[in-house]
């Protein structure tokens, strides 16, 4: 029995409104006649496109459990986002291939899975080896990417919606891009220093996404040509940021706003264990990391990042401070554009999963408290 219905204010209209659901499908939308509390808003839940783990789990780990998987699942809808694609990011490719086999069958013997993993990012292994390019992922194990690669993740994944990120200057990148869109997988460009034509030449091929823009680069960066000039001077990519005030810094992140307009931005967390757990020592796969009270994911001893500790309704907050908006206008970058970027159906729409938030606000607009909902299920 998952049917019921709530009074709230809806986050985009500020109108009291009243939604319906049966069976966890939203049926009925209607001007409210009581009105709510005054402060409680209606929002969808957020979606999150790269989530490396969550919850003191690491989706890198072979043999993850089902329960492990649920406590990553259950820890993220706790912060507001009910959908996200497990992400795998650069190991050896049978490592990695098993992996995503392991996982794609725990989640189909698994319903609160099935509908929490919306889909599959594979970050890397076909991403650049420089020098601060290649991030946090392992040099040695990068490959370039073959056709062969792509009809396997495809034969693996098939029908689940799948995210690609690659640098598309490596050998053989361009054509391997239109083989993935064509197999209907989307690609991303990213740990990338590809130059302005091959970015171009990679959209002209099927590319869509730029991803965590700001990130994956040196800390030093030629101030006349720089990937960061290069990506926003590409049309046609959406891109996506990391919305936790470190990985892009605040006038960047303004900046960017102003270049690209909010269509073709999207907010990720980037999340590892660490996320929506306490500071201290964590993996991602092999390698060892410190989270500090900061939510910053450092390997020991070095400057760069390797990946957030970020939860995605922090996220979310975080990125209307730095825009200096109303949390509500800063609400879609995580929700309504993720999900439209990798082509998910959500929202607050008729027919749609009820997955949705009771956001409740103080008087300065800070988070008080939240309800998450998933099917029209609330979390405990
Ligand atoms: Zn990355």
């Amino acid at each position: 029995m998952n049917d019921g219905e709530i009074w709230a204010r809806h986050y985009g209209t500020g109108q009291a409104v009243r939604a319906g659901w049966r069976q966890g499908i939203f049926t009925q939308f209607e001007a409210a006649e009581t009105s709510p509390e005054r402060d409680v808003w209606l929002a969808p839940a957020l979606v999150d496109p790269q989530i490396n783990g969550f919850g003191g789990v690491d989706f890198q780990r072979d043999g993850l459990t089902v329960e492990a998987a649920l406590i990553a699942a259950r820890s993220l809808r706790a912060a507001a986002c009910s959908r996200f694609f497990l992400t795998l990011v650069t190991d050896e490719w049978p490592k990695l291939v098993n992996r995503l086999k392991h996982l794609r069958q725990l989640r189909a013997g698994h319903e609160e899975l099935r509908h929490a993993i919306a889909g599959w990012h594979i970050e890397g292994p076909f991403l650049s080896t420089e020098p601060g390019f290649h991030g946090a992922h392992n040099p040695a194990l990068m490959l370039e990417p073959e056709p062969d690669h792509i009809r396997e993740l495809r034969a693996i994944t098939h029908p689940d919606p799948v995210l690609l990120t690659i640098a598309p200057e490596l050998p053989g990148a361009l054509d391997v891009i239109a083989l993935a869109r064509s197999l209907d997988i989307k690609v991303s460009l990213g740990h990338t220093n590809a130059s302005a034509e091959v970015l171009r030449q990679a959209v002209k091929a099927g590319a869509t996404g730029f991803t965590h823009l700001g990130n994956a680069c040196p800390q030093q960066l030629d101030r006349h040509d720089n990937i960061l000039w290069r990506a926003l001077d590409t049309p046609g990519l959406t891109v996506s940021l990391i919305p936790d005030e470190v990985h892009v810094s605040p006038p960047l992140f303004r900046l960017i706003h102003r270049v690209l307009g909010a269509e073709t931005i999207y907010y990720t967390t980037d999340a590892m264990a660490a996320a929506g757990a306490s500071p201290g020592r964590y993996t991602i796969g092999v390698m060892e990391v410190e989270v500090g009270a900061d939510q910053v994911v450092r390997q020991p001893g070095r400057s760069n990042y390797a990946g957030s500790a970020l939860r995605p309704i922090d996220g979310v907050f975080r990125a209307a401070r730095m825009l200096g908006r109303d949390w509500r206008r800063a609400w879609e970058g995580s929700s309504i554009c993720p999900a439209k970027f990798m082509g998910i159906r959500g929202g607050l729409t008729l027919g749609c999963p009820a997955d949705f938030c009771l956001v409740k606000t103080d008087e300065a607009g800070q988070l008080e408290s939240l309800r998450v909902f998933s099917r029209g299920q609330e979390s405990p």
